[in-house]
């Protein structure tokens, strides 16, 4: 792992539609050649934050009002979405976004959009992604529409992956999918992280799942960061995790969660992690 994170977020704030403050000053780091979960519950800031990286959020009349986002150094606050796909930047959309209408091979095909890859680079990326989902190459003939959600998932990623990515923001893999296709597909996130060395900037509600595979995290709410440390200290928050990730009562967890963050060495951030 180098010194020079891949990913620097800076203090960015985000309004949408001119009024709605969505976020409010977030600030994270993905070291280079890491996983980092983000998490949080419904309307925490999560996709918010990953489209402000990768300036998806134009499209939503949502403006960085505040703040720098930096890749590999380079600030990329204005830059256009294809440019970063170009410079190996690259977000699998919430919701497993497919062309439903075209087959799962053409959707694959579809991300080496940006790079122009010749024909016999073309079909060896294509091999590497059924490599990774044998499932998908049964299935490269489906129209997208009629696969699985575990499936379309795995064609979401797949395709985003034919980019040859360096830093993929991944919303939500675990959103909707039976168990045993959760794990598949963070197994697969996981080798790629491993063997190819793709950083990972993962926003995910599920946060148990999400710091097995993670190294480090970020908790969101309201649009700001109130939790942040290495996963397996987040991990021993349960109290933590309750408040924010749905069933938890605030106020009543704040002595324990406050104790335990302590002995676990996870950082608060800003005044609203002491009402944890
Ligand atoms: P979820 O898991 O439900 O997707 P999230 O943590 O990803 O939640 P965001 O989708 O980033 O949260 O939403 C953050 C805040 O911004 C919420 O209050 C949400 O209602 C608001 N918001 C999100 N998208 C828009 C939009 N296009 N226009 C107006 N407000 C929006």
């Amino acid at each position: 792992m180098s010194a020079a994170p891949i990913l620097q977020v800076e203090d960015i704030a985000v309004t949408y539609s001119q009024l709605i403050p969505a976020l409010r000053g977030v600030s994270l780091t993905v070291p280079s050649g890491a996983i980092v979960a983000l998490l949080g519950g419904n309307g925490a800031g999560k996709t918010t934050t990953l489209k402000a990286v990768s300036n998806l959020i134009r499209a939503e009349r949502g403006e960085l009002t505040s703040g720098r986002i930096a890749y590999r150094g380079d600030a990329i606050t204005d830059a256009a979405p294809w440019t970063l796909a170009e410079r190996g930047l690259v977000q699998v959309l919430e919701g497993r976004r497919c062309f439903a209408h075209l087959s799962v091979e053409e959707n694959l095909r579809l991300g080496a959009f940006v790079r122009r890859p010749d024909r016999a680079d073309l079909e060896a990326d294509l091999e590497r992604i059924y490599g990774l989902f044998p499932r998908l190459k049964e299935r490269r003939k489906a129209l997208a529409g009629y696969t699985s959600g575990g499936e379309q998932q795995m064609v979401a990623i797949g395709r985003a992956l034919m980019a040859r990515p360096a830093l993929v923001l991944l919303d939500e893999p675990s959103m909707g999918l039976a168990p045993q296709v959760v794990e598949e597909i963070f197994e697969t996130v996981a080798a790629l992280n491993r063997d190819d060395g793709v950083s990972f900037l993962l926003a995910e509600q599920n946060a148990t799942i999400a710091l097995r595979y993670a190294q480090s995290g970020y908790v969101l709410e309201g649009g700001r960061v109130v939790a942040h440390g290495k996963a397996d200290a987040l991990l021993e928050l349960d109290a933590l995790r309750d408040a924010y990730l749905g069933g938890g009562k605030p106020g009543t967890n704040g002595a324990r969660a406050g104790s335990r963050r302590a002995r676990a060495g996870v950082e608060g951030v800003g005044g609203a992690a002491r009402s944890v």
